[in-house]
């Protein structure tokens, strides 16, 4: 079956009565027969069947053998950190989203466990940066904001020789544009917030494994620190689902046309998008990507933080916002907002320009969109 019918019919309708919408099981417990007698469910922290049904579904739509729901993106990743041991070694992408950077290097540094930040989109960094304590490589590719692409599947040869475990955060396309496991990654993390849920509406985080013993660890580890995804936002996020890869195209389709015309306006300094023919990276994204999904970075002629505030006062259908992955286009100032508390030089060695602009965008009519930045800039 293909991806877009697989979306569409990702729920089953109820065994129960029928209900072609999966039902929302709001309940904390379930009733048993006799002590330790049950339907297999106990406890809502445990499992709850209409999480199950969304956990199922993106194991399905990742490829792997088993998906786990949590309360955030950043409750899946703390989830896949607590795989670690005292003494072992992270070798993250050094754009890495701002919270995972921020729990590895405040909370499990405390714990003994060290992490490395590289660019990763050259192997020979990856190759160097590897020893024998290297546990994880976790990749972001396309990074934000800046959209730097890495080799999923060459890294993923890498992390296997070195007996150390991929893991891919692919929040950034969502499986309708990218499936990290079929090139390699052992794991997969999502913030669900984002392309999944697709409405901004909802806080959500998964996991996708591809090996039994990790899918054993981890359900373990879910169980225990608690941090799952109530059944209403399970059932929202499902509901989401069911229109990602429609989405996902209007999205990218969008962003193509917007990074095209930002190309040609005189006020517009760089554009950031790998679906651009001189991205640095735009054959490794073409290779491992479906599509160039909806983000769009560029920076502007006059590279002050005064010239990007303008501009993102001035947008009427991009609203400024800490989001993405929204039906709505959204604008937001990486400088002042997202890497507010990364000191400047960094700042500006990974691109992040004064003025540089980044645009969610979303599926409204591309004239509109088009015509609200050619305003705004003017
Ligand atoms: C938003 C985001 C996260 C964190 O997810 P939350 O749902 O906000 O906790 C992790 N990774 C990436 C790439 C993100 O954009």
């Amino acid at each position: 079956m293909k991806l877009e019918t697989k979306l569409v019919h990702i729920s089953e309708p109820d065994e129960l009565t029928g209900a072609i919408s999966t039902p929302i099981y709001q309940t904390s417990s379930y009733v048993q027969e006799a002590p330790d007698v049950n339907k297999g469910f106990a406890y809502t922290r445990t499992a709850n069947p209409t999480r199950k049904v969304v956990e199922q579904a993106i194991a399905d739509l990742e490829g792997g053998i088993a998906g786990f729901a949590f309360s955030s993106g950043l409750a899946a990743t703390d989830c896949v950190l607590k795989l670690l041991k005292q003494g072992d070694e992270v070798i993250a992408v050094n754009d890495v989203y701002g919270g995972t950077y921020r729990i590895l290097t405040t909370v499990y540094n405390k714990f003994g466990i060290i992490s490395k930040f590289i660019d990763t989109t050259n192997l020979e960094n990856v190759r160097n940066a590897i020893n024998k304590k290297t546990r994880f490589i976790w990749l972001e590719t396309p990074t934000n904001p800046t959209l730097k692409i890495s080799d999923i599947e060459e890294i993923a040869k890498i992390a296997k020789q070195a007996g150390a475990l991929l893991i891919v955060d692919n929040t950034f396309l969502s499986p309708a544009l990218q499936q990290p496991i079929s090139l390699g990654a052992d794991i997969v993390v999502h913030s669900g917030t984002k392309y999944l849920s697709g409405h901004g509406d909802v806080l959500s985080g998964f996991v996708v494994v591809n090996d039994q013993n990790i899918a054993d660890e981890l359900k373990y580890l879910q169980n225990t620190s608690g941090g799952v995804l109530s059944p209403f936002d399970s059932w929202l996020t499902l509901r989401g689902i069911q229109t990602l890869y429609l989405r996902l195209e209007k999205h990218s389709e969008n962003a193509k046309k917007i990074a095209e015309y930002l190309l040609t306006h005189p006020k517009v300094d760089k554009v950031y998008y790998p679906g651009l023919k001189d991205h640095h990276n735009h054959d490794i994204a073409a290779k491992q990507q479906k599509n160039f999904g909806g983000m769009v970075s560029f920076s502007l002629k006059e590279d002050t933080l005064k010239a990007a505030k303008r501009f993102l006062t001035r947008t009427k259908i991009f609203l400024l916002a800490e989001n993405l992955g929204d039906v709505r286009s959204l604008g937001s100032h990486p400088a002042t907002m997202t890497h507010k508390s990364t000191p400047i030089e960094v700042r500006k060695e990974t691109g992040i320009q004064d003025s540089l602009i980044r645009l969610s965008v979303g599926i409204e009519n591309i004239d509109d969109l088009l015509n609200d930045i050619k305003q705004a800039l003017d």
